[in-house]
């Protein structure tokens, strides 16, 4: 009798739940924090025009230095940092945990913060530490800098602005932690086309500071391209775990056009930034709604018996994101991406009824 997976697989995978992507077909789909607008048609066409004349025959451009070039001019990455690209930033969170995981090496993050900083150190076989964030999800300084003194870890991880909690960090506090971080800080930047606020221009105050962002969140989930910005020195060795050719043919010619008109995305991305005022406002005004500040492309919010509003929503066709059982501090909290004007408004119709 050949061994059964749960006898082969680390018993670390067994005991992980998968990443979970409900079915969203026919939904108002705002639990993913995708860009709910459709690219211009002009640049429909462009990209229909790039497919048909890619070279899908050969493989992809390993160091893919057009893009690159793009991305620094449209990302405004200092001209002393590297890049390395991506298959989304997932895959970079996985490649910086494989090449720093040494026997006991620790991976810390604020909790709660974005679920895959814990479950792809736990795969990749690094020990986790969360901190848990203070009133109202602010960054508890005194507990980062002491759990930083005490774990030493080899990894720190800030999702600046933070998921699920919508909020950016105190930048002295950061500034704190990265003088006392004993190894490298990452700063997941995945929101920042929606905050105004980044760390791009302290990479050559820090030595041991990465900058990561992705496209995702901008308008190309369906795209995967991330990137991580920082010294060389740091990007030289993680680049050998890098599989060759993950950022295919398509992506890197697509991407590589796409970021030289990327006024048109941002401009989409300030539409975002308009409608989630007048959502704030919107949920500020029903009665038992707390709601939490936002400076990304969702809203979090606090509302007694959330996983039957959340089912309710869910049967008038909305989709949104029960976090309620993911974190104690979540507790009766739900994730709202910012749609367009039309589906924010037939969420709230839809909320106000569902409570
Ligand atoms: C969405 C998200 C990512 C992952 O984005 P990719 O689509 O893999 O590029 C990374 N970090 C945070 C905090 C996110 O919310």
């Amino acid at each position: 009798m050949p061994l059964s997976p749960e006898e082969l697989i680390r018993p670390e995978v067994i005991a992980l739940r998968a990443y979970h992507v409900p079915d969203a077909q026919g939904m108002i789909k705002l639990d993913a924090m995708e860009n709910p607008y459709e690219l211009p048609q002009a640049m429909r066409e462009e990209v229909a025009r790039l497919a048909a004349g890619a070279a899908l025959n050969r493989y992809p451009d390993p160091s893919a230095s057009e893009l690159k070039q793009l991305l620094r001019h449209a990302m405004r990455i200092p001209a002393e940092a590297d890049i390395l690209l991506g298959n989304g930033s997932d895959e970079i969170i996985q490649l910086i945990a494989l090449a720093l995981n040494r026997p006991g090496a620790a991976l810390l993050a604020p909790e709660p913060s974005f679920v895959m900083y814990r479950m792809i150190a736990t795969f990749c076989g690094m020990r986790y530490v969360g901190v848990p964030l203070a009133e109202r999800f602010a960054l508890d300084r005194e507990a980062m800098l002491s759990a930083i003194d005490r774990e030493e870890p080899a990894l720190v991880f800030i999702a600046y602005p933070n998921n699920p909690t919508g909020n950016l960090f105190d930048e002295s506090a950061l500034e704190a932690i990265l003088d006392a971080a004993p190894g490298l800080v990452v700063m997941d930047e995945a929101y920042h086309a929606f905050a105004g606020a980044s760390f791009m221009p302290r990479l050559s105050r820090y030595p041991n500071l990465l900058v990561m962002r992705t496209l995702s969140k901008l308008g190309l989930a369906g795209l995967r391209l991330g990137f991580l910005a920082g010294a060389r020195r740091w990007l030289e060795q993680l680049d050998k775990l890098r599989l060759p050719y993950n950022v295919n043919v398509l992506t890197q010619v697509i991407a590589a056009r796409l970021m030289e008109n990327v006024g048109t995305l941002e401009e989409q991305a300030r539409r975002i930034v308009a409608q989630r005022g007048g959502l704030l406002d919107a949920l500020h005004g029903i009665e038992g709604v707390e709601v939490f500040s936002s400076d990304a492309n969702f809203i979090l919010f606090r509302i007694a018996g959330a996983r039957r509003v959340f089912e309710n929503l869910k049967e008038q066709r909305v989709l949104i994101k029960l976090l309620d059982g993911t974190h104690a501090m979540l507790r009766d909290c739900l994730r709202v991406t910012v749609g367009t004007p039309q589906e924010n408004t037939l969420f709230i119709a839809a909320l106000k009824t569902s409570i």
